[in-house]
């Protein structure tokens, strides 16, 4: 190994100007507005965990949707391999996190503590640089589609209804997706009822997983010829990569075959693409590694000409979501919309279906509401 490639190549090195001093971290746990499910899970509350990374006098903050558990891990463990580096060289200590791991494994938990720090690190070397975090990383693009994304399995026809017709009409949004899986049978009618509430806009259906790979193509086929759905997401489990591609090959020509957002790092992408398993990839800039771990993703599919979607937590991938050359749009997820509407002042909102990246900011341009989010502190 060179000296180029060790771990501990960037720290101390002459020229730091602003060491990392502190890292801290919180969890919060914010109850749904109404129950919640997909075709494999259920859920009454989304667990947030907040990081904010201290340099020469500035704050950078990052967050993850992720578990409570991981603040111990962040603080006392992340947090000493971030203070070895420079603020300005995040990338050095995402580096050295991920190698802090190892043996308790890169995925997971892991991965979400990282990413939250990495995404801190970002935004407090935009705001050291006092610039907005998508010029730091470089745009080619100035706003970025969303399409709106829920329609839990839980909901009736006329929540179903009136959510998904919200993002079309009054938001602009172009695509909206709903959650299939939970109970088979009545998937066609509910299908049908959304398609009926956004008209020309188009459908995307996200299973979780839920399916066989038998299934998945009944259903594929069935979902096109009645609603014209064009994306189906995670048909089978992401775990099954050999039946994702099964799936993909098999599916209607126009129906693209999107997975990725338990993508914890560059090799599962890789594995995932490397497959054949999907049309679209998904990453989720909290889980994959932070912004460093993302712009890897988009380099895969920069590489691969394959689109990128961004999953989940809009508003922390909106600067880096301008930057990632593949990348058609973000996902407009309800409970992470409202929690960032409800505890980060900032937090975008759509206009004809994009978002665009607050430049009168310096770094992402989100400011967290410690005085609002404290009713739900863990
Ligand atoms: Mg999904």
């Amino acid at each position: 190994m060179s000296a180029a490639d060790a771990p501990d190549a960037m720290a101390g090195r002459p020229g730091c100007e602003a060491p990392v001093r502190e890292v801290r971290a919180r969890a919060y746990r914010i109850p749904t507005d109404r129950p919640e499910a997909d075709g494999t899970f259920s859920w009454s509350a989304t667990t947030l965990v907040i990081v904010e990374a201290e340099a020469a006098g500035k704050t950078g903050l990052g967050y993850t949707y992720s578990d409570a558990s991981i603040v111990p891990l962040i603080e006392k463990h992340l947090a000493d391999a971030a203070k070895r580096y420079d603020a300005f060289d995040p990338p050095a200590a995402w580096r050295a996190m991920t190698a802090l791991v190892r043996n308790l494994g890169r995925d997971g938990l892991a991965a979400t503590a990282i990413s939250a720090v990495d995404i801190a690190l970002w935004d407090l070397k935009a705001k050291l640089l006092e610039v907005p975090l998508a010029l730091l990383l470089g745009r080619l693009r100035d706003a970025v589609p969303v399409y709106g994304s829920g329609g839990f399995t839980t909901y009736d026809d006329d929540e179903l209804r009136g959510q998904l017709s919200h993002w079309v009409e009054v938001d602009g949004c172009a695509f909206v997706k709903m959650k299939v899986g939970s109970d088979p049978d009545r998937d066609p009618h509910r299908v049908a009822v959304a398609k009926k509430a956004i008209g020309e806009r188009m459908l995307f259906v996200d299973a979780n997983g839920a399916w066989t790979v038998s299934q998945a193509l009944d259903y594929a086929e069935r979902f096109a010829d009645e609603a014209d759905v064009r994306w189906l997401e995670e048909p089978v489990s992401s775990d099954d990569l050999a039946g994702l591609s099964r799936v993909r090959e098999r599916a209607p020509a126009r129906m693209e075959i999107a997975a990725g957002e338990y993508g914890w790092n560059a090799d599962s992408f890789r594995r995932m693409v490397a497959a054949g398993a999907v049309d679209v990839l998904q990453a989720d800039v909290t889980r994959c590694g932070g912004y460093t771990g993302f712009l890897q993703a988009a380099a895969l599919c920069e590489a691969h000409h394959l689109p990128l979607s961004g999953h989940c937590a809009p508003a922390a991938h909106l600067p880096v979501a301008c930057a990632a050359t593949r990348l058609r749009h973000l996902e407009w997820f309800h409970d992470h919309v409202r929690i960032e509407h409800m505890l980060f002042d900032g937090a975008p909102t759509p206009r004809d279906g994009v978002i665009v990246p607050n430049l009168s900011r310096p770094g992402h341009g989100l400011i967290f509401k410690h005085a609002d989010a404290e009713e739900f502190r863990v």
